[in-house]
């Protein structure tokens, strides 16, 4: 077992089953031996690759897309140009490069990160050396001004609680320890539950369903500043629309792997739920876009045009990459329906290029 492991099986031995939350929680964040908490897990060598660790491009389109929007709401200066989960913070500089062909917009910029890994708030300042910037550990501590935020592959991070339904009600699923002491899923006495009691109608003994107060929490603030301070979010993550089902999923090395077999040492993700996501960003006051497919965001957005422009230097082995990486991002058999995005704005301002009105 691994150091978290034993640290959890002791938890679970005195306190008794552990909801998966709590479990979650741990393996990504505690502080001595949770993934992000001790490791860069992006790139080839690590356990995943992320959409801007694939290409440039992915954040010059997203850099262009919060451009359009700082412009439409009047080039509010200053203003917070702020990530949540940056990671290798490749992102954030790949989107600051395409927002110099703006005037003004970088000088007016200030950047705040929302990170909770030391790890990675170490690489994120390498990789934006020469840039100013700040680190918070949540939305709360922003400055009071326009915030123009992009969240990839954040709240899939953030931890979910799982429950089974039952005839009447809902089964949670929780960690307790088998005989051996090893780790061991199973689920919780059933109950009623309120906040499931709209789920009862259209699901079946069996079917499991998952639920994200911390991302609905994020989201919900993230709106309130936006409605009372204008700018715009956009979210970009896999997911669907009124979820069902278990997504919970662990990945070392790129390959799935069981999530209670080695905590700490596999990254821990699940699928977002937009549906509750804008339902919190309108009782926030403010206008979330229709839920729009990555590959068809990044189309709209003008990728292709932007591909053709890079290929125009390349050859051989660089060309093959770059084709590649531009279907990787766009084709809806790879990453571009499976991940979904959706955009945040103030009433009655106009949504970022490439989104719907819902
Ligand atoms: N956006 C990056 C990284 C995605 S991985 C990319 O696309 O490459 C998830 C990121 O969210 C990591 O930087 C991780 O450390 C951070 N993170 C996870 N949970 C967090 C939390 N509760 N608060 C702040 N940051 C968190």
């Amino acid at each position: 077992m691994t150091p978290l492991g034993r640290l959890l099986a002791g938890q679970i031995a005195s306190e008794g089953p552990m909801r998966l939350d709590r479990y979650m929680g741990a393996c990504l964040l505690h502080p001595a031996h949770g993934y992000y908490a001790t490791r860069d897990p992006f790139g080839r060598a690590g356990d995943f690759i992320t959409a801007p660790e694939i290409s440039q491009m992915f954040g010059e389109m997203i850099g262009l897309a919060l451009a359009q929007a700082w412009v439409d709401q009047g080039r509010p200066t200053p203003f917070t140009l702020a990530e949540a989960g940056p990671g290798r913070g490749t992102l954030m500089a790949d989107m600051v490069r395409a927002m110099r062909a703006v005037p003004g917009m970088v000088a007016a910029a200030q950047i705040h990160l929302i990170e909770a890994s030391s790890t990675l708030r170490e690489i994120q300042r390498e990789t934006l050396a020469g840039q100013d910037v700040t680190w918070h550990e949540s939305l709360a501590s922003l400055p009071d001004q326009p915030v123009f935020l992009v969240a990839n592959e954040f709240l899939d991070a953030l931890p979910i609680r799982q429950f089974q339904r039952v005839k009447a009600g809902w089964s949670e699923r929780q960690i307790g320890l088998a005989a051996d002491g090893a780790l061991l899923a199973g689920l919780a006495p059933p109950t009623r539950l309120a906040a499931l009691e709209a789920r009862i109608h259209d699901t079946k003994p069996g079917d499991v369903v998952e639920t994200c107060a911390p991302a609905v929490a994020f989201v919900g603030d993230l709106a309130a500043r936006i409605t009372a301070q204008g700018g715009v979010a956009i979210l970009i993550d896999y997911g669907n629309w009124h979820s069902l089902g278990d997504t919970f999923q662990a990945l070392f090395a790129h390959q799935p792997v069981d999530p209670f077999a080695t905590p700490g040492e596999a990254d821990l993700t699940a699928h977002v739920d937009f549906e509750p996501l804008a339902q919190a960003a309108h009782a926030a006051g403010a206008q979330p876009s229709a839920m729009t497919a990555q590959g068809v965001l990044l189309e709209r957005l003008g990728i292709t045009a932007r591909a053709q422009t890079l290929a125009q230097a390349m050859t051989g082995q660089a060309l093959e990459a770059h084709i590649a990486a531009h279907r990787r991002l766009t084709h809806p058999a790879e990453m571009g329906h499976l991940f979904q995005t959706l955009a945040i704005v103030p009433q009655g301002a106009a949504l970022p290029p490439g989104f719907d009105a819902p």
